[in-house]
C-alpha cells in the first residue's frame, strides 16, 4: 500500500492531506484524510481533520459526510502544528505512525532559478531552500520547518519538494525582465518568478477537462485568491505572465502584503520616518494589504464587518476587487482575449461577493456574471457567467495537495 502525506505549510496555517494509492502504476489516489491547522500563533487557532477509513471515498466533499475531529486550542507555532497533525491522524486511525508513509511531499514556495522541477529532498536541497529565504521571507522558513520536523518524525522516508515557482518558468522575457539594469538579472537573478504555480497549473488543467477542450487550445486567466493572491495569464497550457514577482509581495493586494505599490514609497518612508530596512520589510509583508487598510486580514471577518457598516472594511473589499479587475483587463490584453476566467483559493472559491465585484462593469470586455449562479455554493466546478458573456467564468476548487502527491509519487 502506497501512502503519501502532503504538507502545505503557510505563514499562519498548515494544510495536510493523506492519500493512498493502489499500486505504483496507477495515478488514482484515494484521499484518506484532509486537515487544516488555522491561525497558527494566534489565540483563536483551530485544527480540524476530515477522514475516512474506507477507500471508496476520494473527495473532500465525501469525506465531509464521514468523520471529523476538531480541536479549538491555541497552536503557538509550526512545531505544535505538526504535532497536532500527527496526533489527529493517529487518533483518526488513518495513520498509526509516520513510518508507514511511502513518501512526503512538501509545497515549497520559492525555487529561485535553482529548481525548475520537483526534487527529492536531501541536505543540499535544504541548504538551497534556506538560501532562498530572502526571496520568500513569509513562506520558505515555514516550509523548511515543516520538512525538518517531518524528517525528525519519519527519518528515512523520502521527501519531495514541489515549488510554486516552476510552472511560471515558461514566461517570456518580456514578462519576467524588470525595467532595471540587465546586469541585475544576470548577476543577482533579479527577475519575475511568480508563485502559486501548482494551483494555477492544476485549475487550468481542470478547466480544460470541464470545458471538454484541449489545454493547448485555451487562453485562460486564473485568479488564486487566498491569504496570498495572484493572477496568471495562461496561453495554451503555459504561463505567459503572472502578478507575483521576484517575491510573493508583488501584484494583487493580499491579506497582509501590499501588492503593487510605487517602489519609491519605501525610500520616502525611510527618509521621512527613519524606518529601517527590516521595519519596511515587515510593514510591506506583514502589516499591509487588507490588514493595513482595515485592521483584519481574514476575508470572512472583513465581509462581516462591512455588512455591519464598517467603512474601512468596505473600503478594503472595494480596493481588493478593483485590483483584481485591473489584472483581468491587463491579461485580456496580454492574451488577446480569453476563453475563461477561473476563480480559486479560499476567497475565490467561497466568496460570491468578491467574484461579483471583481467582474462588475466589464461588459465591454465581453464579461458578465450571473448573480443567481454566482450565489450558489458547491465543492464541484461552477460556471457562473451570464448568458451574454463571451468569456466563461468558472469557480474551480484548487487542489495543490493532489498535484503535489502526483509529483511526489512520480519522483520516488
Ligand atoms: P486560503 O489561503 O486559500 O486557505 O484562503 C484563506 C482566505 O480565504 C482567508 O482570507 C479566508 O477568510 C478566506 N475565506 C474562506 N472562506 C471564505 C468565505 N466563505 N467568504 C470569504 N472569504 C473566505
Amino acid at each position: 500500500m502506497i501512502k503519501i502525506l502532503v504538507l502545505n505549510s503557510g505563514s499562519s496555517s498548515l494544510k495536510f492531506q493523506l492519500f493512498d494509492m493502489q499500486g505504483a502504476e496507477s495515478n488514482h489516489f484515494n484521499l484518506l484524510a484532509s486537515g487544516l491547522v488555522e491561525r497558527i500563533g494566534e489565540t483563536n487557532s483551530s485544527a480540524s481533520l476530515k477522514f475516512t477509513s474506507s477507500k471508496a471515498h476520494d473527495t473532500v466533499d465525501k469525506l465531509a459526510q464521514k468523520k471529523q475531529l476538531v480541536r479549538e486550542s491555541p497552536v503557538a507555532d509550526h512545531q505544535q502544528a505538526i504535532e497536532t497533525m500527527a496526533a489527529m491522524l493517529k487518533e483518526s486511525g488513518c495513520m498509526v505512525s509516520m513510518e508507514e508513509l511511502t513518501g512526503i511531499g512538501h509545497r515549497v514556495v520559492h525555487g529561485g532559478e535553482h529548481f525548475h522541477d520537483p526534487v527529492v529532498i536531501d541536505e543540499q536541497v535544504l541548504i538551497t531552500i534556506k538560501k532562498l529565504i530572502p526571496l520568500a521571507p513569509l513562506h520558505n522558513p515555514a516550509n523548511l520547518t515543516g520538512i525538518r520536523l517531518t524528517q525528525q518524525k519519519a527519518p528515512g522516508i523520502p521527501q519531495v519538494a514541489v515549488f510554486d515557482t516552476s510552472f511560471h518558468q515558461s514566461m517570456p522575457e518580456q514578462a519576467y525582465i524588470y525595467g532595471l539594469p540587465y546586469a541585475l538579472y544576470k548577476k543577482q537573478h533579479v527577475r519575475r518568478y511568480g508563485f502559486h504555480g501548482t494551483s494555477h497549473q492544476y485549475v487550468s488543467k481542470q478547466a480544460a477537462d470541464y470545458l471538454g477542450k484541449s489545454i493547448s487550445e485555451l487562453k485562460l486567466i486564473t485568479i488564486h485568491l487566498g491569504n496570498g493572491t495572484s493572477a496568471a495569464a495562461i496561453q495554451y497550457g503555459h504561463s505567459i505572465d503572472t502578478s507575483m514577482g521576484m517575491t510573493p509581495l508583488e501584484g494583487l493586494i493580499m491579506g497582509t502584503r501590499c501588492g503593487d505599490i510605487d517602489p519609491a514609497i519605501p525610500f520616502y518612508l525611510a527618509r521621512e520616518t527613519g524606518m529601517t530596512i527590516q521595519e519596511l520589510d515587515d510593514l510591506l509583508n506583514k502589516e499591509s494589504g487588507l490588514k493595513g487598510i482595515c485592521g483584519q486580514n481574514d476575508m470572512r471577518t472583513i465581509v462581516e464587518q462591512a455588512e455591519q457598516g464598517d467603512n474601512r472594511a468596505e473600503l478594503a473589499i472595494t480596493i481588493f476587487c478593483y485590483h483584481i479587475k485591473k489584472y483581468i483587463g491587463a491579461y485580456i490584453a496580454t492574451l488577446n482575449g480569453a476563453d475563461a476566467i477561473i476563480f480559486t483559493g479560499g476567497i475565490g472559491e467561497n466568496s460570491s461577493l468578491i467574484r461579483e465585484r471583481a467582474c462588475q462593469d466589464l461588459q465591454n470586455l465581453g464579461i458578465n456574471i450571473d448573480s443567481q449562479k454566482n450565489s450558489l455554493h458547491s465543492k464541484e466546478i461552477m460556471e457562473i457567467q451570464g448568458p451574454t458573456s463571451q468569456v466563461k467564468i468558472l469557480v474551480i476548487p484548487t487542489n495543490e495537495e493532489l498535484e503535489i502527491a502526483i509529483q511526489t509519487i512520480k519522483l520516488i
